[in-house]
Parts: C-alpha cells; structure tokens; sequence
C-alpha cells in the first residue's frame, strides 16, 4: 500500500485548489488508525520502500501537519514509521525508555494538538520491553533519573507480581504500562483531555510484537 497519508496531506497542504475537496474528505480518526493497521500490514509483510523521499522532501519544506502523534517506547527495534509503512511528515513522534512521558512530552503533544496537528494519538507499548522488564524487579536502578523511571512504570501495576521471569507476567505489564500512560496524558493535560472529550482527538492503545511486527490495540 502508498503511503495514504502523503496523499491526503497533499490534498490538505499543498494544493489550494483542492481546499474545498479536501473538506469534505477530512480524514477522522479511525480512518487514519485503520490506515496505520494498513501500514502496519505491510509492515508485517516483510518489505517497505521509500521511493517519493526527494518530493516529500520538497512537499514539506516549509510545512507539516502530521494527523497522527505516536508515544512510543526508545527501543530500537520499535521504529513508528517503520512498523507503520509511513514516510516524512505523517507522524509526530514522542520516544522515550518505556513510553512514558513527562512535562516536555506533554508539552509536545498538546503542541501538536494546539497547531491542529493531532487527530490520533497512539500510545504504543511492545512486548519484552526492557525499561517494563527492569521495572518489574531484578537491580535496582543504577541513577535517580532510572529510580524514576522504574517508579514511574511501577505505578501502573495492579495486580501482578514483581517477577520479571513469566513472560506472560511481562507482557500483562508492558499493557498496563501502556494503558497507564494514556490514562496519564489525559489527567495531566487539560488540554489533550478536552481535545479527546470534545471528539477532536482519539487515544488508542496498541502493543508492538518484537517477533511478528504486528501491532494491536490492547484498550
Ligand atoms: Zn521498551
């Protein structure tokens, strides 16, 4: 499949001519999550290619607006556009070691909601993640930053015990890690919160398996 996103961005961006087209084709969030399942698909296929790189280059030089922020874990096995088939200007992408996010996250995405970027915002956790794994018992942190990170992907287990050996126990885990930090974009931000209340933004919680590359949504 083409990278859908370019487009429809190039109908929404690019093209005043097709200003009022492009209304009446106003992409909703769960046309741009079944166009991520899609990529994702083909992702899983085993073979993606960037071959419009040098136009998309010069479509979006001077302009962005990515309909999808993702909120991914660092890992460098877990690539958003990548595991998603999509290419420059489509996804506004927030990392960090667990997924989860603090003030400047935050920040960068009520800022992509507050430029009108945001339609969808998925939160991704993966399976076998390691910041969930390390949180689950073992060492302690080694610096305050890592305490914190471990206390942080701590809070959000229920029910499970610390034990990091039962893979099942991991992956119910890096679930309620994921799940955590999207409840947690919406306690923390008026704004993201009235964007979702009011129907301008959904959030979607999704795991990435290392092993086949397929992505689920797990709220
Ligand atoms: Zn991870």
């Amino acid at each position: 499949m083409r990278r859908t996103f370019i487009f429809v961005l190039t109908l929404l961006v690019c093209a005043p001519l097709f200003a009022q087209e492009a209304k009446s084709q106003e992409i909703t969030p769960a046309q741009l999550w079944t166009i991520l399942e899609a990529g994702n698909k083909t992702f899983v296929a085993g073979s993606i290619a960037y071959t419009q790189l040098k136009t998309e280059r010069s479509q979006l030089a001077a302009y962005q607006s990515p309909p999808v922020t993702i909120l991914s874990c660092s890992d460098s096995r877990v690539p958003p556009e990548l595991i998603f088939n999509q290419s420059l200007g489509t996804l506004f992408v927030i990392r960090s070691a667990g997924n989860v996010v603090d003030d400047f996250g935050i920040a960068s995405i009520e800022y992509a909601i507050a430029q009108g970027y945001t339609k969808l915002i998925v939160v991704l956790g993966h399976s076998s993640c390691g910041a969930v794994v390390a949180s689950l018992g073992g060492a302690d942190p080694a610096t305050p930053a890592l305490t914190a990170l471990a206390m942080r992907i701590r809070s959000s287990f229920v029910g499970i015990p610390y034990d990091s050996r039962d893979p099942k126990n991991v992956q119910r885990a890096v679930e309620m890690n994921a799940k955590a930090a999207a409840v947690s974009l919406l306690a923390r931000s008026k704004l993201i919160r009235d964007a979702v209340l009011t129907e301008k933004v959904k959030i979607v919680t999704a795991n990435y398996d290392l092993s086949t590359g397929e992505v689920k949504r797990v709220d």
